[in-house]
């Protein structure tokens, strides 16, 4: 797969991509490149988006609405209007959201949007005590099993919260006031940015960011090294733990603190 992720990254606006593949893949051609992806395991990491979703209970914020402008009352067609907190469903942060002047979501690089993956497994103790975070020793344990994590790498957070995504007040679990979910620690986030120089941090709860946690620390730590977080992934229990790649492509909204995003995941059909 290296090649083709080069191929993605050098085909730039002044060549022409045909040519720029061929030049790079000698006698391979594009056909050829597309069957091997098209032979890996895709998984999608998007929820759906609708107006029962789970969303973040700030000022500001509200649910996801959907109206039809149109179901072939004229012209035979079909439209619709859609409004939503940037912020919701399955999405990206950029830097800017916790840093003035930093990156928005339309500036984000491409190169940064298409990464190795590796994944991290809290699910067990996030069973038990819904306020576990990703911690050092975690990685750790990762690294003694697959090596150190590789530099560039998305790193994702497999907690198994996506199971009470359907149940928004289990999935925010604030009967009290306060959101207790799995998240990161900042020591974790601390190792994975500005050591191993992973571009960011994905989770399967609302926020990287324990509802506990005051003023944010995992956000602040990635978004100041220029990092990207991604929240409510779906179906992290498909990714394997390394051996796969990840493809984020957010809405480019100009100015953006973050956006909506289609997060999919290829993955080597004998890495599970
Ligand atoms: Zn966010």
């Amino acid at each position: 797969m290296r090649a083709v992720l080069s191929v993605a990254r050098r085909a730039g606006p002044s060549e022409p991509a045909a040519r720029s593949l061929n030049s790079l893949l000698g006698i391979r051609s594009a056909l050829d490149v597309l069957g091997d992806i098209a032979r890996l395991r895709v998984v999608d990491l998007t929820h759906p988006l609708h107006p029962g979703i789970p969303y973040w209970p700030g000022d500001g914020y509200g649910p996801f609405r959907y109206a039809q402008i149109n179901f072939f009352e004229h012209d035979r067609k079909a439209a619709g209007l859609f409004e939503m907190p940037a912020h919701m469903g399955t999405h990206i942060d950029a830097p800017i959201h916790f840093v003035q002047n930093g990156t928005s979501v339309d500036c984000l690089s491409l190169d940064r949007l298409l990464k190795p993956a590796v994944t991290f497994d809290i699910a067990q103790r996030a069973a038990t005590n819904a306020s576990t975070l990703l911690d050092e020793a975690d990685i750790d344990a990762w690294e003694t099993r697959h090596g150190q994590v590789p530099r560039g790498s998305i790193a994702l957070v497999r907690s198994g919260w996506g199971t009470h995504w359907g149940k928004p007040p289990a999935f925010r679990n604030d009967a009290d006031g306060v959101m207790r979910f799995p998240a990161v620690s900042d020591g974790a986030a601390r190792l994975l940015v500005l050591d191993r120089g992973a571009v960011g941090i994905g989770v399967d709860t609302l926020s990287a960011d324990n509802g506990e946690a005051p003023d944010s620390p995992c956000h602040r730590l990635v978004h100041g090294a220029g990092g990207f977080i991604l929240e409510n992934l779906a179906n992290l229990e498909l990714v394997p733990e390394q051996g796969a790649f990840v493809l984020i492509a957010p809405l480019p909204i100009v100015g953006g603190s973050g956006a909506p995003a289609r997060v999919l995941a290829f993955c080597d059909t004998e890495e599970q």
